[in-house]
């Protein structure tokens, strides 16, 4: 078989760069050995956002007491919940399903391999294509602790049947924060077991900061060491701790970290370059060292967020067209971590500016939503500007509160259209909100 473009993997990029091409008029096939719509729909974002939000109700049941209304006393029953869940991940897919064949793109449900730069190996079929895409995403990466053959990790939790009583969680990152908090949520005992204190390496760290005092105040069991061998005994599994302490309990993930997923994927057979992680090496226009051969998303370890592997994706296509050339600005991407409340941020953190040296001033505000008043939860939302002080141009925003996400996704338009203190400082304020603070901040932090 022949194809203008092949491409491996179908996640948030490859489906992206295949049905674009495919609507131009170009020959496309796409391989996908587990199931359209990759990490994010079918493993990811997706099924945590949702279990988010289920877990998210423990706490508005405390908080609703305080506006008048009964106590609910109730268990939370998962069974209903993973079949809920699993119902809207196959919808989704096949949504994915559907996109591809409506563009033309032609699928194959098996695992393809690059035999050399123009032909791949994909289940019985031997496939000649004019340029490859790679796009097969990370895989979960599990530290080399003694007993790490227990170690579970995100993938294997969304397919859980029921919720285990007692859980861990080793990292401190995205994955491991969102879980905890989840778990918690959902009524299981949970431990989070981290090495690098606060929590979120590489945000802000006031940011950091508020979500580990905030994860703490609700109720999380948080340890800040290491694990240093996991047993299975009759009571469970024994996680001999840095510390001294022993935790028994009854599942441990790991999230920490994930690493490109480019093994056994012929890509040597090919000649193309890996870094040292495993990553695969690529230029803004998401070009390998070999002629025709592309990659885009996680696999290439630039930033691993969905929406960055689809401007991936969209840029690469422009350049496979011949269109016009709109690289990723990577320092202008939003992100959030679903903890509880939710963070988010944008642009610089304070210490980026500080190791660049440049001459920056900080606005900030830590505050009581009026929510949680009623609500008697002692909880502070933080909302933090960092602003270049010559010219006034807003170089990073942080929030940990109620709806950061939504609120960070709009202040990333402006920032990517270049915003100013200024212009935050002339926007009437939305009165009552928490996101109003970003315009009534007027004093720098002493
Ligand atoms: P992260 O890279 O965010 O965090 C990894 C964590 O694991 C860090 O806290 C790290 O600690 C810790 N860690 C690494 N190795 C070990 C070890 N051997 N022992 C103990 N701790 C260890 O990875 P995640 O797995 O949480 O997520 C992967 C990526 O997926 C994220 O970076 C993000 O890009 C994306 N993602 C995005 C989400 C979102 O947009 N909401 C949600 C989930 C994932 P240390 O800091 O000390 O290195």
């Amino acid at each position: 078989m022949n194809f203008d473009v092949f491409v491996i993997g179908g996640g948030s990029g490859g489906v992206r760069a295949s049905r674009k091409l495919a609507a131009a008029g170009l020959k496309v096939g796409l391989a996908e050995e587990y199931r359209l719509g990759g990490t994010c729909v079918i493993r990811g974002c997706v099924p945590k956002k949702l279990f988010v939000y289920a877990s998210e109700f423990s706490a508005t049941f405390q908080d609703a007491v305080g506006f008048g209304w009964p106590e609910v006393s109730s268990n939370h029953r998962y069974q209903l919940l993973k079949r809920a869940k699993d119902k809207e991940i196959a919808r989704l897919e096949s949504l994915y399903d559907g996109l591809l064949e409506r563009h033309g793109v032609i699928t194959f449900a098996s695992r393809a391999k690059l035999l050399d730069k123009n032909t791949i190996q994909c289940g019985n079929e031997t496939i000649a294509a004019k340029h490859i895409i790679i796009a097969t995403g990370g895989t979960p990466f599990i530290p080399p602790i003694p007993g790490n053959e227990h170690l579970q990790s995100s993938n294997e939790v969304f397919e859980w049947d029921n919720l285990p009583d007692r859980i861990a969680i080793i990292g401190g990152g995205y994955i491991a924060i969102e879980f905890a908090q989840i778990f918690l949520g959902l009524g299981a005992s949970t431990s989070l077991i981290f090495r690098t204190a606060p929590l979120l390496r590489g945000f802000d760290d006031d940011i950091r900061v508020s979500v580990t005092e905030t994860a703490k105040s609700r109720g999380l069991d948080m340890k800040n060491t290491t694990v240093e061998e996991i047993t299975k005994k009759a009571d469970g599994l024994h996680l001999k701790l840095k510390t001294g302490e022993t935790l028994i309990v009854d599942a441990v993930v790991a999230a920490t970290g994930r690493s490109a997923n480019t093994s056994n994927l012929g890509l040597d057979k090919a000649g193309v370059t890996l870094g040292k992680r495993g990553e695969i090496i690529v230029d803004k226009q998401s070009k390998t060292n070999v002629d025709g051969i592309y990659a885009v998303g996680d696999c290439t370890a630039r930033m691993e967020l969905t929406p960055v592997a689809i401007r991936e994706a969209n840029e690469l296509v422009s350049h496979i067209l011949g269109g016009p050339s709109n690289p990723v600005d990577y320092d202008s991407v939003p992100t959030a971590v679903f903890c509880q409340p939710p963070a988010a941020a944008v642009g610089m953190t304070e210490q980026d500016c500080v190791k660049k040296g440049i001459d920056f001033t900080v606005y900030q505000a830590k505050f009581r939503p009026m929510k949680n008043t009623l609500a008697g939860r002692d909880e502070k939302a933080l909302l933090k500007l960092i602003v270049e002080t010559k010219g006034e141009k807003v170089l990073g925003i942080h929030m940990h509160g109620p709806d950061a996400p939504e609120i960070i996704q709009s202040l990333a338009v402006a920032i990517t259209a270049g915003l100013t203190k200024k212009s935050l400082d002339d926007t009437i304020a939305l009165h009552p909100s928490t996101a109003e603070e970003f315009v009534l901040m007027s004093t720098p932090r002493s």
